[in-house]
């Protein structure tokens, strides 16, 4: 059973027929779907008949239609894990899904260090917001980010992405209580993960916390691509193909020690370039 929202609202829940099954296809949460009403006393009903071309499917989550992705991590308590933060902005690179990092728990931090997070993404190709949920400081940046698009929501936990959803859904509750109500009663009905309504075109996913991300799919020789910050110096080093690490007359390492380039993202960039050539031997 799916639940489906319709244009004039409600919600209806719905079967997807038997040639979904035999297609090997089966709806994914941020589907657009055609269906078709069938009489329920309770609760609106209906058919998924058709499933509309896909923008794009992400695996994990599985979900299709995604705008972008939502990043949340703390500036303390925790302290964030780059690596992970990293290993995480090349995933959806991969699957060209735009990321907004957020920084929360501000209270807990200086001015300093929120300058020094700025410059380590100012060039990854990501929008960098800050906030404090619990305050409800700055919060409405990530609103308007996410405005009229479906954002997955990913960080590990204890960071502050509960309170991040509650300062967005108690605005949308003050908005549309009576949609509220409908939307919880869908609620229970999806097995797997979902998207939250926040408002008119807009829903959030909660996704499951990210422990280890493994780099997959990629040649040690194409990770720079995933490196947004390097993009202005590709073709300019000494030797083509280069890497960015050993090789002399490479412009990514002058922009480094210039610091254009985020030491912290390049040590990272070497790390995995490490990783992904230890995995091809095996
Ligand atoms: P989640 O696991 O990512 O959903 O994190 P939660 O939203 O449950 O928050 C984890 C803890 O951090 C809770 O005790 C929150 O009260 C606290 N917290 C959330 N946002 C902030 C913030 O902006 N500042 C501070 N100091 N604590 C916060
Ligand atoms: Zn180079």
């Amino acid at each position: 059973v799916t639940g489906v929202q319709t244009c004039a609202l409600p919600i209806y829940e719905c079967r997807a027929k038997g040639i979904f099954r035999k297609e090997k296809i089966k709806p994914l949460p941020g589907d657009n779907v055609e269906i078709s009403p069938v009489q329920d006393e309770e609760k609106p009903a209906g058919n998924v008949d058709a499933i509309l071309l896909r923008k794009n499917v992400l695996i994990r989550p599985a979900v299709a239609n995604v705008d972008q992705a939502l990043v949340i991590f703390s500036v303390h308590e925790p302290e964030p894990n780059f690596h992970l933060l990293n290993r995480f902005l090349i995933t959806m690179e991969q699957q060209e899904i735009p990321v907004i990092i957020c920084f929360n728990k501000t209270d807990l931090s200086t001015e300093q260090q929120q300058e020094q997070l700025r410059k380590d993404y100012e060039n990854s190709g990501c929008i960098v917001v800050f906030q404090a949920a619990a305050k409800g400081e700055g919060v409405t940046q990530v609103e308007e980010l996410l405005r009229g698009k479906t954002t997955i929501m990913a960080g590990p936990s204890g960071v502050g992405k509960s309170s991040t959803l509650n300062c967005i859904s108690k605005d949308r509750q003050m908005e549309t209580g009576e949609v509220s109500e409908k939307i919880k009663r869908g609620k229970h009905t999806t097995r797997h993960s979902e998207l939250i309504y926040i408002g008119e075109d807009t829903y959030l996913m909660d996704t499951p916390g990210f422990s280890s991300l493994f780099l997959e799919n990629i040649e040690k020789e194409d990770l720079k691509y995933y490196f947004p910050e390097f993009t202005p110096y590709e073709n300019t080093c000494k030797f083509n193909g280069c890497c960015h690490i050993h090789e002399p007359g490479c412009e990514v390492k002058k922009a480094l020690e210039e610091g254009k380039i985020s030491k912290m993202r390049y040590d990272d960039y070497c790390m995995f370039y490490e990783e992904l050539a230890q995995q091809k031997k095996w």
